[in-house]
């Protein structure tokens, strides 16, 4: 099979041949048809999370092999199944749930597969959607798409389920109760569009581009705020918007800024759901965390069952599309750089050339 993979980190990515996996026992071998080029493929392919304070989580001491073909928003045809595989036949389109385990855990039996302390992710710990081909653990891991349009389809399996399942640890909340979103990038774009398929009506915007703010407005926003300047004044701004302290953030963002506006933001007994991957650290005042009954919890990713109920939501005709734009697969490196330069509204999606 052909990959465009990291070779070395932050390097371009190479045009590769490896050979073609022979799916074994559960095993089903798709021809990728999709795949979308999520922010945290930046992070893989640089090689570290940023922790703050100067120091680096590398992803080699966590487990990522090079080469390796990135890409975790997989959808594609089932092209070979293992000899213990069933519920798929070949040529069925399917989505890829990429947040695989070892598959025999409590975690992973469970269908918590996220929650699994040996984590194989397709498209970080093994080859993922950024080839013509990947291999899937489990017939369970694949979702059909039905009527969803495949390259929005695609999307649902990292930053669909991602939103989904952070805005389900600030509900229930009432439609009226301002929850406010803290980029309004891909992620933040898909979570607007979670909130207005729940019926939610106040939902509040931070982003530093007033271009994506925009988009964010257009998309459902009720209000948006700008997220330049010190953190103290985005604070204000926020406070001014949903008109006092908040009940429930999401930052998608997630770096020591972010973080910071959004803690000083909350209201008593207000969550701060962390799932950005842009790094840094937060200092917490103990006690205020004790006396105002505050939570902060991180949310990676999602589950199996979230990304049926997304995928579900789109059927249903609720959950509006976030922009994308398709490009040859070939172009993965310049679509990767895109992201990179922050030129990207929406997502892009890889096309293979066959589909
Ligand atoms: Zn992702
Ligand atoms: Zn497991």
């Amino acid at each position: 099979m052909r990959a465009w993979a990291v070779v070395e980190n932050g390097a371009p990515l190479q045009e590769i041949e490896i050979p073609t996996p022979e799916p074994k026992g559960t095993e089903v071998l798709l021809e990728v048809t999709h795949c979308g080029v999520c922010h945290s493929d930046l992070h893989i392919w640089e090689g570290y999370y940023d922790l703050g304070g100067g120091k680096r989580l590398s992803l080699k001491d966590r487990g990522v092999v090079l080469p390796l073909a990135m890409g975790h928003e997989v959808v594609g045809r089932v092209a070979k199944l293992g000899p213990d595989a069933n519920g798929v036949a070949v040529g069925d389109l399917r989505i890829v749930y990429p947040w695989v385990g070892c598959g025999v855990c409590d975690k992973c039996r469970a269908e918590e597969d996220n929650l699994c302390l040996n984590l194989r992710s397709i498209g970080i710990f093994q080859n993922g959607g950024y080839a013509t081909h990947v291999l899937v653990p489990q017939p369970r891991h694949l979702i059909a798409p039905g009527s969803v349009d495949p390259a929005v389809a695609a999307t649902y399996a990292c930053s669909g389920i991602t939103v989904y399942s952070a805005i389900k640890r600030v509900m229930p909340l009432p439609p009226s109760e301002p929850i406010v979103l803290v980029g309004a990038g891909g992620l933040g774009l898909n979570a607007i569009a979670v909130l207005k398929a729940m019926n939610h009506e106040n939902i509040i915007v931070v982003d530093v581009s007033a271009e994506k703010r925009e988009l964010a407005q257009k998309a459902g926003a009720t209000r948006t705020v700008d997220g330049s300047g010190s953190p103290e004044e985005v604070t204000k701004r926020v406070l001014d918007a949903a008109g006092g302290p908040v009940l429930g953030i999401v930052d998608m963002v997630n770096g020591s800024a972010t973080a910071r506006f959004s803690y000083d933001a909350l209201r008593k007994g207000g969550k701060l759901i962390m799932v950005g991957l842009f790094g840094g650290e937060l200092t917490v005042a103990l006690p205020v965390m004790m006396m105002r009954m505050l939570s902060l919890q991180g949310s990676f990713v999602g589950t199996p069952k979230d990304l049926r109920e997304v995928v579900e939501l789109a059927q249903r005709g609720k959950l509006k599309p976030l922009p994308v734009s398709t490009v040859p697969q070939s172009q993965a490196n310049e679509a990767l750089m895109r992201l990179r330069d922050g030129k990207v509204t929406g997502r892009i999606v890889l096309k293979a050339e066959a589909a």
